[in-house]
């Protein structure tokens, strides 16, 4: 049994299509949506795992890439440090997926581990380094 974790980006066309059906039915693969940012008509992202045999995996790595669909390997987290986060409201531009958002009355922001799919654009902005790579 191998396991791999990827970040998949979709293509506008193709942000409907039921490549979950496909992993588990035609290529005998387990999956497990991590988390993920797709809108109907914008490019989606997706963090999933899966599970089966090597050659499976490969095969359904190579389905999805067939579809248009970019897919990088993920191998690390993101921590964001809330003690460390002043606020400032830097990283909000750069997080293409508004896994940081500000609450624009309160003006607090907070970190969505759910929506982050661990492109890392935010760690450079960060000056007080409140947000880390885990490996
Ligand atoms: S790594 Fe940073 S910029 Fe990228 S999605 Fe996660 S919080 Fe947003
Ligand atoms: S850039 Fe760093 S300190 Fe500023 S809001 Fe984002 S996480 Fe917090």
């Amino acid at each position: 049994m191998t396991k791999k974790r990827v970040v998949l980006t979709f293509p506008t066309n193709q942000v409907s299509q039921p490549i979950s059906y496909h992993l588990v039915k035609d290529y005998d693969l387990m999956l497990n949506i991590l988390r993920g940012n797709i809108t109907p008509n914008e490019e989606g992202r997706l963090v999933i795992e899966l599970s089966g045999k090597k050659q499976s995996l490969d095969a359904g790595l190579e389905y999805l890439k067939g579809l248009g669909i970019e897919v990088e390997s993920l191998a690390r987290d993101i921590k964001w440090h809330e003690n460390k986060c002043t606020h400032c409201t830097a990283c909000i531009p750069t997080c293409p997926t508004q896994a940081m958002s500000v609450d624009r009355e309160s003006m607090e922001v907070s970190f969505s581990k759910e929506r982050c799919i661990a492109c890392e654009l935010c760690i450079p902005v960060c000056p007080f380094k409140a947000l880390e790579i885990q490996f």
